[in-house]
């Protein structure tokens, strides 16, 4: 079969890693650079080069599809590095933060943890979390009917518990009590109440995306075509027919959809018959998130004493989080999301925006719906947001979801699979 990917990011290129060797591959990525959400900068400073991600920057060797996959495409252990998963939070302007968790891998002396009424209602977000996971909530339930703190003070609940899905989501503060308990859950579940964050954290050494480079690289059987946007879809006869923005056709025997949700449902446009499936797309809602890495301080609390890997600002309603590569990399480089503040970094040497699904009942339905249809008429839907917990597992298991599907067990489905 000839068979068209369009996106090239963790899904649809693990899904063209997949399938190619047992298939003919079209992959259509729309960005100059393959990785998607994943995309890293090069920042010489005085500590050597370092590789922010502007988007996707922790992975986990506890991920067991990615790790498999990181391994079959050429990457070692060497490659991941732990960084502690501590954590700031404190309102804009304040000079003292309200929490300071500790550093998970080695405490540094100089600073200073702060715990108290916040650490406490950080840990209640987390067996919260933990009860919505072992409950199994139906994603019909959202943070507001599932949750049991009555006994804490609202600002706490705001500036805490609704604070932290906030940063991760992109999302308005006010906006987290109606977001699914299980799709906010199972970034926070945690069964013990505890005095440290969860466990450490890892990056790529050299950012995520060279996994998608190392991906491109093993491709066989594939035209790969970059800053090729995937604009049309039309059936013709027992096939479909790819048109790119630029006019550019490509005939196919089936599709994977590996876009998000709004750019698949754009593409469906001009097919005939898709209406059902475009409206179970736009039940995705997606926020539009803008990321800087700079080399100031911007966006960290004012002593340094105070600062972790990931500090959050609280502001206007929004929280928004800083980055810091320090205690992993060595080197004071940041990366910001600055979608909502007013003053901006001051050496800011790279910015990218994203859009980002949000974990709603809405999202849940949609999902639901969308795997009834999968492979109807040859089209498919590969993708983080295609899972319940969007990760880059989540996305690498949409694409052996799909490829099991399209091929044969082949060795490169068994290396996924088999431990
Ligand atoms: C800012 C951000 C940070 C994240 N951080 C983490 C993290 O640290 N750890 C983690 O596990 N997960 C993280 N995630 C969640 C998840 O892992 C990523 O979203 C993941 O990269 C999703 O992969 P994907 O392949 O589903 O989609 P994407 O990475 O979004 O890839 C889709 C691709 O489709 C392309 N495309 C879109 N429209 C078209 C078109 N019409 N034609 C052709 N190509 C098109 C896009 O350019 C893109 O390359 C993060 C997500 C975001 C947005």
């Amino acid at each position: 079969m000839r068979i068209g990917i369009a996106g090239a990011g963790t899904a649809g290129l693990t899904t063209a890693w997949l399938l190619s060797g047992s298939h003919e591959i079209v992959l259509l990525e729309e960005r100059g650079t393959p990785g998607g959400d994943a995309r890293t900068v090069s920042v010489g400073t005085g500590a050597g080069t370092v590789c922010p991600d502007l988007g996707v920057h922790e992975v986990s060797d506890q991920f067991p599809l990615w790790s498999r996959l990181m391994r079959a495409a050429g990457l070692g252990p060497d490659d991941l590095l732990s960084v502690p998963a501590s954590r700031t939070l404190r309102h804009s302007g304040d000079a003292r933060p309200y929490l300071v968790s500790p550093h998970t891998v080695r405490e540094d002396r100089h600073r200073e943890v702060i715990l108290g009424p916040a650490w406490e209602a950080l840990n209640r977000l987390f067996l919260e979390a933990s009860r919505w996971e072992e409950e199994d909530l139906d994603g019909e339930i959202t943070v507001e009917e599932a949750a049991d703190w009555p006994t804490l003070p609202g600002a706490l609940r705001d500036d805490v518990i609704h604070a932290l899905p906030a940063s991760v989501f992109g999302c308005g503060i006010r906006e987290v009590p109606g977001l699914a308990a299980r799709g906010v859950g199972g970034f926070f579940a945690r069964p013990e109440p505890s005095t440290s964050e969860a466990a450490p954290t890892q990056n790529v050494r050299g950012g995520t995306q060279k996994l998608a480079l190392a991906l491109i690289d093993q491709l066989r059987t594939t035209e790969v075509h970059l800053r090729a946007r995937l604009h049309r879809l039309d059936r013709d006869g027992d096939r479909f027919t790819m048109t790119e923005t630029s006019g550019r056709t490509h005939s196919v025997d089936a599709v994977v959809f590996a876009t998000p949700a709004h750019a698949a449902a754009a593409a469906l446009r001009s097919l005939g018959g898709s209406s059902r499936l475009r409206a179970i797309l736009d039940s995705f809602t997606y926020q539009e998130l803008v990321y800087a890495a700079h080399l100031d301080p911007f966006g960290m609390p004012q002593e340094r004493r105070h600062w972790s890997t990931t500090n959050v600002t609280v502001h206007d309603g929004w929280s928004e989080t800083t980055t810091w590569y320090g205690p992993g990399h060595g080197a004071d480089v940041f990366v910001s999301q600055i979608t909502h503040r007013g003053p901006q970094p001051g050496r800011e040497v790279a910015r990218t925006s994203f859009r980002t699904p949000l974990p709603t009942p809405a999202a849940h339905r949609a999902r639901r719906r969308l795997t009834q249809c999968q492979g109807e008429g040859g089209l498919y839907f590969v993708g983080a947001y295609t899972r319940a917990l969007g990760s880059q597992e989540a996305a690498v298991a949409s694409a052996l979801d799909v490829a099991r599907r399209l091929a044969r067990p082949g060795p490169r489905l068994r290396q996924l699979t088999v431990r």
